[in-house]
């Protein structure tokens, strides 16, 4: 079978280019002899990687100097519980807003920690909205304000208006942008701490990448785990034990790649581009539905319920039989979900509506 349109949540599919150079380089990196697998993290070489990394990042995100940038383990969940500890001390208040299932795993976490206030939120599992600000109930208190900046799984993303909102508070922002980082241009400085598992719009599993503003490292609390204090990692160039040291380098050939497609403003057009079409033909469809709320809805993960559930099962064969894979939703959400992280092309999008189309006429 040759490279299909995968639409997985993540681990998601990755830029051909990038793939195509890892392979070109696997067995024999720069020359060396070995694969960038094979190398020590304290190696030059490996060093010379590693800064590239960050450099890349630091430029297509355009971060301010006053931010690190870590490279970590334990993917974003490790960070629903070391945000709490390297920012509050036991009997805290923070805010957190309630989107979603991720949100609401973060939720989980800190409250072992400190006392959670939820900013708005509904009692049900996948909202199909953030509710609207006249019911945002801020505590005056709160070391922190979390957001998860697009809810993975019924595809809820909060928008420009409402992130204002959220920084007019004054408050240090932190935010889970696992499923969303790098797909639309963002001002970093105003967030206190970002955070993302890698293997979305970043490279493959086992790293997550924090950009965490300066003043907030150094107060973890005592019993905080080495590995989980972000003075660790700061003061360690991210190698205080061995790295993910692969996956640091596929995640820079896809800095690299971002960068020779022009930058996130260009990945950032072709992203709108791509979600505005396939909402478009959904909700002409007569066919399909999505439910979320319509100036919410998330340019990366795409979910979309059939007329009757009893068509999934077949609509998810004919789709993999047409190169179109990993379009089931997830089970907390039921329906279909299409990823369309900054590594699938258009071309997958207009693959993914052609097959629609067909499988409405044909079962409609
Ligand atoms: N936050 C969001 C928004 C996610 O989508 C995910 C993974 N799907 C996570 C956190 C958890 O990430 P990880 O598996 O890297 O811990």
């Amino acid at each position: 079978m040759s490279r299909t349109f995968n639409f997985s949540a993540g681990p998601a599919m990755l830029p051909e280019a990038v793939m195509q150079k890892a392979q070109a380089e696997f067995l024999n990196w720069h020359d060396t002899g070995m694969s960038v697998m094979e190398m020590s993290h304290r190696s030059k070489e490996y060093m010379s990687v590693a800064h590239q990394v960050e450099a890349d990042l630091r430029e297509i995100m355009q971060i301010p100097d006053n931010y690190k940038v870590l490279l970590t383990h334990g993917g974003a969940s490790l960070q629903f519980s070391a945000i709490p500890m390297n920012l509050t001390n036991e009997g805290d208040t923070v805010d957190y807003f309630k989107t979603g299932v991720w949100s609401t795993k973060a939720i989980k976490e800190a409250s072992r920690y400190c006392n959670v206030n939820i900013v708005a939120g509904s009692d049900e599992m996948n909202p199909t909205e953030i509710p609207p600000q006249s019911e945002w109930k801020f505590s005056a208190d709160a070391k922190y304000i979390h957001i998860c900046s697009n809810e993975t799984i019924t595809g809820v993303e909060f928008q420009e208006d409402q992130l204002e909102a959220v920084f007019a508070q004054g408050k240090p922002v932190i935010a889970d942008m696992s499923s969303n980082i790098m797909c639309r241009e963002i001002d970093v400085s105003k967030y206190a701490m970002i955070y993302a598992g890698a293997q979305k719009n970043i490279g493959p599993a086992g790293l997550a990448i924090l950009i965490v503003r300066e003043d907030l490292i150094g107060q973890a609390r005592k019993m905080t785990p080495t590995l989980m204090n972000w003075q660790t990692y700061a003061d360690n160039e991210s190698m205080f034990n061995t790295p993910a040291t692969f996956a640091w380098y596929l995640a820079g050939l896809v800095f690299q790649w971002i960068k020779s497609a022009g930058g996130v403003a260009a990945i950032a057009a072709v992203n709108q581009r791509k979600a505005q079409k396939l909402y478009d033909y959904i909700d002409q469809s007569g066919f399909y539905s999505n439910d979320i709320n319509k100036s919410q809805r998330s340019w990366m993960n795409v979910t979309f319920n059939l007329p009757t559930s009893g068509l999934d099962a077949v609509f998810l064969e004919e789709s993999k039989a047409a190169g179109l894979l990993s379009l089931k939703g997830h089970k907390a959400f039921g329906g279909m979900r299409a990823s369309i992280y900054n590594a699938m092309p258009e071309e997958g999008v207009d693959a993914l509506i052609d097959f629609m189309q067909q499988f409405a006429a044909k079962h409609g």
